[in-house]
């Protein structure tokens, strides 16, 4: 039985499908691989219940393969499934994705009048016990997640709870201004914030780095988290700095390593990691999540995590 407080998330459950070949956009014809388990809250949740961490989810998937695929997923690798719904109405949200020679991509998101946004939720649902829930705020882009996350928000801070936040400010999700000002109260209440530095110029307009720190670790924040992708990434807590180097690894699909990271990081801060370790084991992950194709399946193992520490070592 896992120790320490649960971790609980919300919002969209989709499924993936991931061109093989760059440079073709998502308009000319290529092969694609999936349905891939997905949705950026989906894939944070997974990778914390496989580091051990007491989890559960809420969201809604369609009546269909795609669904139970997820649902599967999520169950085989330890995550409380009691609060997803199964929709007999609409069908499971989808996502196609294309890479770019220079590592930029293009999604084509096809949430709206599926499953994927028909998430309810209640604070009466929460589980009892100590909580932290995480947001992934590109799901705030969604009308529908957004008021179902504000308000476990309101729900998990008012039984004393925490928030842990991947501000990740995807354009094609945030669109309109009420993502933007629920992202900043969210922001301002999290107890735990893991940015992309590419994020740091959307959520703070003309700050630097050490400024946008500053900035966030003035409201609520207790730990900064920076992914820095290919860079490595660097935690920030009580006046302590601790930069993890990359590891080498071929990067496949990139998409999910973010997530991969934050799961593991709150998974294992939940259950009373120190920081510094947690940090060096969330990076690992992160690393090879890129080295595999789809989002989810880019999550590891504890095993898997020490091998590729135990190999950097080796080589250091
Ligand atoms: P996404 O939004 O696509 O899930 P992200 O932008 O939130 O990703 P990244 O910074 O790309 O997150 O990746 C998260 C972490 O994974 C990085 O901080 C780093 O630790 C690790 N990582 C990502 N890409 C690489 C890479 N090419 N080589 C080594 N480590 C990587
Ligand atoms: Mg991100």
């Amino acid at each position: 039985m896992a120790s320490g407080p649960m971790i609980v998330s919300t919002g969209e459950l989709l499924v993936e499908f991931v061109s093989h070949r760059k440079g073709c956009g998502l308009e000319r014809i290529s092969e694609f691989s999936g349905p891939y388990p997905s949705g950026a809250p989906a894939i944070f949740i997974d990778q914390a219940a496989r580091m051990g961490a007491a989890t559960a989810f809420f969201g809604t998937v369609g009546n269909d393969g795609f669904g139970r695929g997820l649902l599967k997923r999520l169950e085989e690798d330890g995550v409380d499934t009691s609060g997803i719904l199964v929709d007999d109405a609409r069908v499971t949200g989808t996502a196609f994705v294309s890479y770019f020679e220079d590592g930029s991509r293009t999604f084509i998101f096809h949430l709206k009048d599926t499953a994927a946004e028909e998430v309810t939720f209640s604070p009466e649902s929460l589980p009892e016990g100590e909580l932290i829930l995480h947001v992934s705020a590109a799901s705030l882009g969604v009308a529908k997640l957004r008021t179902v996350i504000l308000e476990a928000v309101d729900a998990v801070l008012d039984r004393g709870g925490r928030i842990s936040c991947d501000p990740n400010a995807r354009p094609e999700l945030m669109r309109d201004d009420a993502a933007r000002q629920a992202l900043e109260s969210i922001v301002d209440r999290s107890w735990c914030l893991m940015p992309s530095t590419s994020d740091l110029g959307f959520l703070f307009p003309g700050l630097d780095e050490a400024a946008a720190v500053e900035r966030m670790l003035s409201a609520k924040a207790e730990i900064i988290a920076l992914k820095r992708g290919s860079e490595g990434a660097t935690l920030i807590s009580q006046g302590q700095r601790y930069d993890f180097p990359p590891h080498h690894v071929e990067e496949l699909d990139p998409t999910g390593a973010g997530d991969g990271f934050c799961g593991t990081l709150v998974g294992l801060l939940a259950q009373g990691i120190p920081l510094e370790e947690a940090g060096r084991r969330a990076n690992a992950a992160g690393a090879i999540a890129v080295t595999r194709r789809g989002p989810m399946e880019g999550n590891s193992s504890p095993a898997e995590i020490d091998a590729l520490l135990d190999r950097a070592l080796a080589e250091a």
